[in-house]
């Protein structure tokens, strides 16, 4: 499945391929996104690539994959690396916010 937002050309896909992690579930390698099911329709998720988008744009994406992948043998791809600590931050609001408006228990 395929859908196009805000210039992003987005695609479903059944899993992130390697060298990606395991546990990594979307990934931005612009102008595309891609998802697993379990994340394609995660508002915070999209907002995460997004900041991803964005960021390759103004990096130009061949210098963006080799800065990232450089900071990745120090920092690895989790949320300690240094492109992930905004996207990070953005999902962790989005997700804050959308709980806000989620029913009380
Ligand atoms: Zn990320």
């Amino acid at each position: 499945m395929i859908r196009v937002s805000g210039g992003r050309i987005e695609i479903r896909v059944r899993k992130i391929p390697k060298p990606f992690p395991k546990n990594v579930y979307a990934t931005t390698i612009w102008p595309f996104v891609f998802y697993e099911p379990q994340v394609w329709d995660d508002v915070c998720v999209q907002k995460h690539e997004r900041y991803h988008w964005i960021d390759q744009i103004r990096w130009l994406v061949i210098p963006w994959l080799i800065v990232y992948l450089l900071l990745s043998l120090k920092y690895g791809g989790g949320r300690n690396h240094p492109f992930e600590k905004r996207a990070y931050a953005i999902q962790n609001d989005c997700i804050e916010s959308s709980s806000k408006h989620a029913p009380k228990s």
